[in-house]
C-alpha cells in the first residue's frame, strides 16, 4: 500500500466508527480530499485509491492542478468522475473563472460573491452551480462567511443572516445545497462540538424560516472530523490526514 492508501484507509475507518456511534450510514458522509499545496501526482494517487472529490482553496492553484490532473487521467470517464470543490475565499476579480473550474463552491461567503458567480453562470448559459453558503458561527474574526455568531440570542444577527440567505437563494445561477463552516483550530475536538451543533441548528432554522431544503452540512477537517460527523456533517474536508503535513 502507498502512504496515501494507508492514510485513506485510516480516515475511512474513523469515518466508519463515527457513523456507527451516530447510527448513520457511512455513505451519507462525502469525503473531500483537500489537495491544496500538494502536487497533481498526489491527487492522481488518491483518485486511484477511490477518492472522487477534491478541495482547493485558491483559484489559480485549482486551475493549474485541474489541468495537470486531466492530462494525467487519460480516460474520459475518469475525468468526468473527478469532482472539484472550491473551499477558499474567492476574490471578486477571479470569480469569473470559478464556474468553469469547480463542480461545487463551498465558500460562498458574501452576497456580493454569490451575485458575481450567479451572473457568470447565467451569462454562459451554464446549469445552476451547486454551492454551499459559508457561515461564521464561532465568532472568530479570521474565519470568513456570513456573520452568524450568537444568532440564537440576537434577533438582528438572525434576521441579517436570513435576509442574506434569502437573497442568495433567489439568484438564478446558483443551486444552494446547504451550509459550510470552519471551526477554530483546537487540539481537543470536543471544544468545537458546539460550533457544529450551532451550524446544524442554524440550518434547521433556515429550512423552517425560508421553506428550503438545505441537505448538506460541510464541517470537519483533520483535527475534528469525527466529532463533526457525530453532529451531522454530510461533507468532511480533509487535507493533512490524507496527504500529510503541508509545507
Ligand atoms: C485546508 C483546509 C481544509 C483541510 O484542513 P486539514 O487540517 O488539512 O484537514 C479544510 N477546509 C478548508 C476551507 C481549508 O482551507
Amino acid at each position: 500500500m502507498s502512504e496515501i492508501e494507508e492514510h485513506l484507509a485510516a480516515v475511512r475507518a474513523v469515518i466508519g466508527a463515527a457513523c456507527a456511534r451516530a447510527m448513520r450510514d457511512p455513505d451519507s458522509v462525502r469525503l473531500v480530499a483537500v489537495s491544496k499545496r500538494k502536487p497533481a501526482a498526489a491527487v492522481l494517487a488518491a483518485f486511484d485509491a477511490g477518492v472522487r472529490h477534491f478541495g482547493e482553496n485558491r483559484v489559480e492553484e485549482l486551475q493549474e492542478k485541474r489541468a495537470a490532473v486531466m492530462t494525467g487521467l487519460q480516460a474520459r470517464d475518469a475525468v468526468d468522475a473527478l469532482h472539484w470543490h472550491m473551499i477558499g475565499h474567492i476574490q471578486s476579480r477571479k470569480a469569473r473563472h470559478v464556474p468553469h473550474l469547480a463542480d461545487m463552491v463551498e465558500s460562498v461567503d458574501s452576497v456580493a460573491i454569490a451575485e458575481r458567480l450567479s451572473r457568470q453562470v447565467v451569462e454562459h448559459g451554464q446549469a445552476p452551480l451547486p454551492v454551499l453558503v459559508q457561515v461564521n458561527v464561532s465568532g472568530e474574526e479570521t474565519k470568513g462567511g456570513l456573520e452568524a455568531s450568537g444568532w440564537q440570542n440576537a434577533a438582528a444577527v438572525r434576521d441579517g443572516v436570513l435576509d442574506q440567505m434569502r437573497t442568495i437563494l433567489a439568484l438564478p445561477g446558483l443551486a444552494v445545497r446547504g451550509l459550510m463552516t470552519m471551526a477554530p483550530y483546537v487540539d481537543d475536538a470536543e471544544l468545537v462540538r458546539p460550533v457544529f451543533v450551532e451550524l446544524r441548528t442554524l440550518r434547521d432554522a433556515m429550512q423552517a424560516a425560508l421553506a428550503v431544503d438545505l441537505p448538506e452540512l460541510s464541517m470537519g477537517m483533520t483535527n475534528d472530523y469525527a466529532v463533526a460527523i457525530e453532529e451531522g456533517a454530510t461533507i468532511v474536508r480533509i487535507g493533512r490526514a490524507i496527504f500529510g503535513e503541508r509545507d
